[in-house]
């Protein structure tokens, strides 16, 4: 039996490696470097863990979060493992005797934050393990919080290149359960990885269901969702404090143990309602994405999005926090025309760099079609991680296949609307117009001797906003952030209004929920 193995039987308890795990290992234990790219609840820890075990001295692990850091010392504390961490939680007289311990090498793995590691004080202490010939490894979790357009930007993790220049010798290995090409390249360019082994699993989360549905009424619908999780754990992610704390305390009417967190809250509330959320069954966290990474809740039965997240890196990592014991679990997310609007404006008018704001619009881009797909949402979801997949009949495109229709005529007259109103009108007003209701705004601009009044009647409001929003999703129309969001044509519109193309749309769905069979598929 391998060394690798044995230790995997005797400290952790575990009979066989999964995946790529065996392989990781023995290269570093080789004295490679390595970039791991594994989804949440894969197994991470241990390829790391067991080769520090394996190589002479103490393995150094760099993770961004105390909360995270404190979970896996306490765990390899109880198998045995001579572990501890660095951080600012700690009193000066805890953290020196930490540091002498390190010393003395009494410690198999040191966990540290970043910019504690890359102080004068702890960089004096790596130098005389390296000359003693005491530097394990350097382990670097979450290494994706590196990439300055990804969704944890942390900025003390570029200075982690430092590593490598001052300990060259040592073996490197960066983790992360964030795969997209562009963030993967970022971490090897800044993190001077060129030369490591990569090491890619499936990203797939097959226990998970993904559900998306049009928002008309958010709250009837996550009750309707919430429904088939009676008495479970569950993250709703909102977008801003205030939802959450609406949110929550409407949940706890409902009849819900509904439990608020962001960052607005204090240091002692927080941790109380995640320590609750861990501990107890039943509990509906209701958070801003301040909630989650490090969160290691195996039986977290669903995640439901009230709004869009930012990217499908943030949505898979968001979502990925349920399931991880296998069993099956539903993503949830409520999509609206407002979404659209709100992300575009949100990087229209952020201070960002051009280049920052044509990736950012590329990440939106690639959600909004997601959203939008009739194909299935997995296929979909692994492909954007460069991955092959198959239609997965776990999902709601799969199980409940859209209806797809010309909507060529319908575009038009949307987009005529827009256009014979001067383009400064919002969707609602659009949709007024179009159906042709004589409100008093419609009467105030006079639209209603347009010839466009009232040439929408086939559709109701609903219809109409699917129609807006898959406008706006394919860039057909533009929100206007410095006009209130005023819908614009962009030159895109054009070949259609001159009816050089068609355009086929996806059937705005019925407003009762459909029903799903339960259960893994
Ligand atoms: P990640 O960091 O990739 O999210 P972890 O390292 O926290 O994942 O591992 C997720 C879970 O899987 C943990 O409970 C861990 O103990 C377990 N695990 C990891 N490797 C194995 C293995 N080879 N056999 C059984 N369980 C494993
Ligand atoms: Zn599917």
């Amino acid at each position: 039996m391998s060394p690798a193995l044995e230790t995997l039987h005797r400290i952790f308890g575990y009979s066989s490696f999964r995946g790529p795990q065996a392989e990781i290992i023995d290269h570093l234990i080789a004295g490679g470097d390595a970039l791991v790219l594994m989804p949440t609840g894969g197994g991470k820890s241990l390829c790391y863990q067991i080769p520090a075990l394996l190589r002479t001295g103490t393995a150094v692990v760099v993770s961004p979060l105390i909360a995270l850091m404190q979970n896996q010392v306490d765990a390899l504390l109880q198998a045995g493992v001579r572990a501890a961490y660095l951080n600012s939680s700690l009193d000066y007289t805890t953290a020196s005797a930490t540091e002498q311990r390190l010393l003395r090498g009494e410690l198999d793995l040191i966990y540290v934050a970043p910019e504690r590691l890359l102080t004068d004080r702890f960089l004096s202490l790596l130098d005389h393990l390296d000359t003693q010939g005491q530097l394990a490894l350097f382990a670097i979790d979450e290494a994706h919080c590196v990439s300055q357009w990804g969704h944890d930007f942390r900025p003390e993790y570029i200075q982690l290149s430092a590593l490598h220049q001052r300990y060259p010798n040592i073996p490197r290995i960066a983790l992360t359960a964030t795969a997209d090409a562009l963030t993967r390249q970022e971490i090897i360019t800044r993190l001077g990885l060129d030369s490591a082994r990569i090491f890619i699993s499936s990203f797939d989360r097959p226990n998970i269901r993904y559900l998306v549905v049009e928002r008309d009424n958010p709250r009837q619908q996550l009750l309707e969702f919430l429904a088939n999780h009676q008495n479970e754990a569950g993250i709703v992610y909102c977008l801003s404090r205030k939802k959450v704390d609406e949110t929550a305390a409407w949940l706890g009417t409902q009849g819900f143990t509904a439990l608020p967190y962001h960052a607005g809250l204090d240091a002692a509330t927080r941790q109380k309602n995640q320590q609750q959320f861990l501990r107890d069954e039943p509990v509906v966290m209701v958070a801003t994405i301040a909630f989650g990474m490090g969160i290691d809740k195996p039986d977290v039965r669903f995640v439901a999005h009230l709004d869009l997240p930012k990217s499908l890196e943030a949505y898979y990592q968001e979502t990925g926090r349920a399931g991880r014991d296998g069993e099956p679990a539903e993503a949830w997310m409520a999509y609206g025309l407002n979404d659209v609007v709100i992300h575009r404006q949100r990087i229209d008018e952020s201070v960002a760099g051009e280049e920052q704001k044509r990736v950012e619009r590329g990440k939106l881009d690639a959600l909004l079609a997601w959203c939008e797909t009739t194909d299935c949402r997995r296929v979909f979801l692994l492909n954007y991680f460069s991955e092959a997949a198959a239609p997965c009949n776990n999902c709601d495109t799969c199980l409940n296949p859209p209806e797809i229709w010309d909507g060529t005529e319908a575009a038009r007259k949307a987009l005529s609307a827009a256009l014979r109103t001067g383009q400064r009108f919002g969707a609602g007003h659009l949709i007024d117009v179009l159906r042709g209701k004589t409100t008093d705004k419609v009467q105030q601009f006079g639209h209603q001797e347009l010839p466009t009044f009232g040439v929408g009647a086939d559709l109701d409001d609903h219809g109409w906003r699917a129609v807006f929003r898959q406008l706006l999703a394919t860039g057909l129309l533009h929100a206007d952030a410095q006009a209130y969001g005023a819908l614009q044509l962009t030159e895109s519109a054009r070949p259609l209004l001159r009816g050089e193309c068609t355009l086929s749309l996806r059937r705005a769905a019925a407003r009762t929920r459909k029903k799903f069979p339960q259960g893994r598929t």
